[in-house]
């Protein structure tokens, strides 16, 4: 069997005061004829990231609105994870090999994964490239209706592993993609939605942190919250640039000396490349003790996260790839425009100039970063913009709201 993931209960109800009445209505009527429904989440890993996050939320309200929604991850080894980071890095474009060992890695792990699957659902939903294959070595087994679900930038994707991989994207009947550009070439599904990832306001992270509390929480790491604070949470991944935010840091500290930088990132389960990817960050920050880089092993989780982004003067997602960028709603809930990479699923979410700014360069995200710093005023009214743009798009109940529509076309109810 694969291994179950254990979530904790969440009621609908609940969110009535942040969404209205009316949309939670709206999703008990799409729900109805849904009610039972069985709803098996497969993804690569339990926690670190952003397809854990969202899963975390959405499967107890989709059983809070009576459908049987189960999560369960897959099983790897040192050498399937190595593979999959690859691919997910040759998928978001980059100029990498994909070697025939590769693919056998891949595709050896997805009929072990396919063999474990148990029990039979009217829908399942894999998540990213990781256990794609599944469906292919099930032979439809087990699901009535497979959606594939890709939560990563695939608009430029290195054409031997778009390549590879559409065949196996290319069986499901059902794709969800961010954004309409990250569907590549040769694929043709029979049901094709595009839905933003989003965020639970209720979440330990999300739920309103009071100020001095948040301020206590980032103090406990040695940042002086009496001085600015610029921060970047994310996995340490290339495509995340924390060598880049660290650059623009010290084009910022040459104006405002006091100036400190927190780089939050969790260590992934299948990321085999965050813990080099951290070291190398560490080496770029130098002896700069203004520089601050923490992960979840030394205590920083979901709710400390929440202090960093509810306390920062200035929150960055340098991204040179990105998704969508859950970090980055995250932040814009918290009333702070984020100063972010102009790629991916970032735009949609930052509107430049109203929720923050879209940035193509080190010294772009260092300007705007100082005029934010310098302009608390405007920041502030951009926060409330900021906020707002959440609220309207990019809360779970959107999410939720956007899958029973998609089951429902799958369903024909
Ligand atoms: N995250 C976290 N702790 C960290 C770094 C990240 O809890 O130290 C969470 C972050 O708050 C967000 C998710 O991991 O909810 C990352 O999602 P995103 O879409 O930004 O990026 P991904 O890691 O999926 O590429």
């Amino acid at each position: 069997m694969l291994e179950n993931v254990e979530v904790q209960p969440k009621r609908l109800d609940d969110y009535q005061p942040i969404v209205g009445a009316e949309m939670i209505y709206e999703l008990q009527q799409l729900a109805n004829d849904l009610k039972g429904a069985r709803v098996l989440n497969i993804n690569a890993t339990s926690f670190g990231g952003g397809v854990a996050e969202i899963l975390t939320t959405l499967v107890p309200l989709m059983r809070d609105l009576g459908i049987q929604a189960e999560w369960q991850v897959i099983h790897g080894s040192d050498e399937f994870f190595n593979v999959t980071k690859a691919s997910h890095n040759g998928l978001q474009g980059m100029d990498i090999p994909l070697t025939d060992d590769m693919k056998n890695i891949w595709l050896h792990y997805n009929q072990l994964n396919a063999e474990k699957l148990e029990g039979e659902y009217d829908f399942i939903i894999v998540h990213d490239p990781q256990p794609a294959g599944m469906l292919h070595f099930c032979n439809r087994k087990h699901g009535k209706h497979w959606i594939w679900r890709c939560h990563i930038d695939t608009s430029n994707a290195n054409p031997a592993f778009w390549g590879f991989y559409s065949q196996y994207i290319n069986s499901y009947e059902a794709a969800v993609f961010t954004m309409k550009q990250y569907v590549g070439p040769g694929v043709n599904f029979e049901h094709l939605a595009i839905i933003p990832p989003t965020i639970d306001p209720l979440s330990p992270k999300n739920a309103p942190i009071p100020l001095e509390r948040a301020r206590e929480g980032v103090a406990g790491f040695g940042i002086d919250p009496s001085r600015p604070l610029i921060t970047q949470v994310s996995r340490f991944d290339p495509w995340k640039d924390p060598l880049g935010v660290i650059d623009a840091y010290r084009l910022v500290k040459k104006e405002i000396p006091n100036v400190q930088l927190a780089l939050v990132g969790s260590m992934a389960s299948d990321d085999p490349e965050g813990w080099y990817f951290l070291d190398k960050t560490s080496r770029h920050a130098g002896e700069d003790s203004d520089i601050f880089i923490l992960h979840n092993f030394q205590g920083v989780g979901a709710y400390e996260v929440g202090c960093f982004q509810t306390t920062s003067d200035s929150v960055v997602q340098k991204s040179t790839r990105e998704g969508f960028g859950l970090v980055v709603t995250e932040a814009l809930w918290k009333g702070k425009p984020v100063v972010g990479g102009n790629v991916g699923g970032i735009p949609l979410q930052v509107i430049n100039g109203e929720t923050g700014y879209l940035v193509d360069s080190i010294e772009d995200c260092a300007d705007k970063v100082l005029y934010l710093l310098q302009h608390p005023d405007e920041s502030r009214k951009m926060g409330k913009a900021s906020q707002d743009h959440v609220r309207h798009h990019f809360l779970s109940m959107h999410h939720l709201k956007n899958y029973l529509h998609l089951f429902r076309s799958l369903a024909i109810v």
